[in-house]
């Protein structure tokens, strides 16, 4: 399915990764050079003008600021986490309900380096899921497989099972995802978001070649289909080592709809190539 084909309209995104990275002050300063970038090189960050939608992931100290920064444009905020409960005693906790009071449209589900620093299994991954549709929040669900895992040969089951559990909150009545406003248009549904890390692509410089990503996003766009029905529109982002040099690359596949970037997403000029070329 191509965007412009049969089906409903797929969009284009791209997402920076912040991590733990910048202070307020840092964080202010990209955004204003983002969006001065943005500006002069005649994107909007907004949909409707074929541009990509581009949405930033603070960490959460750095949420009022960037909130003010990017105050009156398109570009969106995302938090890197939520606790599935909506409020109570879960200390170092960030719950929906406060993310989306600071200003987030959209939440990281699943990330490789939550699975892998705090131990987050899929059933807690899809609770995150369900607590961000929950509280209007768009989740970007994240899968993909570790080395070992590819080399064994298990990367689609991997992919399948982390998918499928991810979006099982949904699975019951998956138009709730339409529900989700972020950077929807009037009328338009807001669809599945999902990027596919492959882990042993982030922040190692391997990022996956444009044919490799290609068959892992084939792949969850049918599965993910299965599940979504057929008027649920699937936008799939690639993650890991993405930069201006492999972007383009990427984006000419068929079924890559944009990038979750991570280390390139701290250089405005990195970024804004990125951005730039994924339109
Ligand atoms: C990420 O952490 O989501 C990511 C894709 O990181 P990097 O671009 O640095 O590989």
């Amino acid at each position: 399915m191509s965007l412009e084909g049969a089906g409903p309209r797929r969009r284009r995104i791209v997402a920076g990764n912040w991590k733990m990275h910048f202070l307020a002050a840092e964080a202010t300063g990209f955004c204003h050079e983002l969006l001065r970038g943005l500006a002069s090189v005649g994107l909007s960050a907004h949909t409707e003008v074929g541009s990509p939608e581009v949405v930033l992931f603070p960490s959460f100290p750095l949420l009022p600021a960037v909130a003010a920064a990017l105050a009156g444009s398109e570009v969106a905020m995302g938090a890197q986490d939520l606790h599935p409960a909506d409020r109570g005693a879960h200390t170092g906790d960030v719950s929906g309900p406060q993310v989306l009071d600071a200003g987030c449209r959209w939440v990281l589900c699943g990330h490789s380096e939550r699975r892998r620093d705090h131990a987050e299994s899929d059933e807690l991954v899809a609770h995150k899921v369900a607590a961000a549709v929950r509280h209007g929040l768009a989740p970007l669900l994240c899968v993909g497989e570790t080395r070992e895992q590819r080399e064994a040969g298990e990367t689609l089951a991997v992919l399948e099972r982390q998918l499928l559990s991810g979006l099982s909150p949904l699975a019951s009545r998956p138009a709730a995802v339409g529900e989700v406003p972020a950077g929807a248009a009037a009328g338009e549904h807001a669809g599945l978001v999902i990027a596919y890390e492959p882990v042993w692509a982030i922040g190692t410089g391997l990022t996956a070649s444009p044919e490799t990503a290609q068959e892992a996003h084939q792949f969850l766009r049918a599965t993910a289909a299965g599940l979504a029905g057929e008027g649920v529109p699937v936008t799939l982002l690639y993650g890991g080592s993405v930069t201006p040099a492999n972007a383009a690359g990427l984006i000419a596949q068929p079924d890559v709809d944009g990038f979750l970037v991570g280390g390139a997403s701290l250089d405005p000029r990195q970024f804004l190539a990125i951005i730039a070329c994924s339109g």
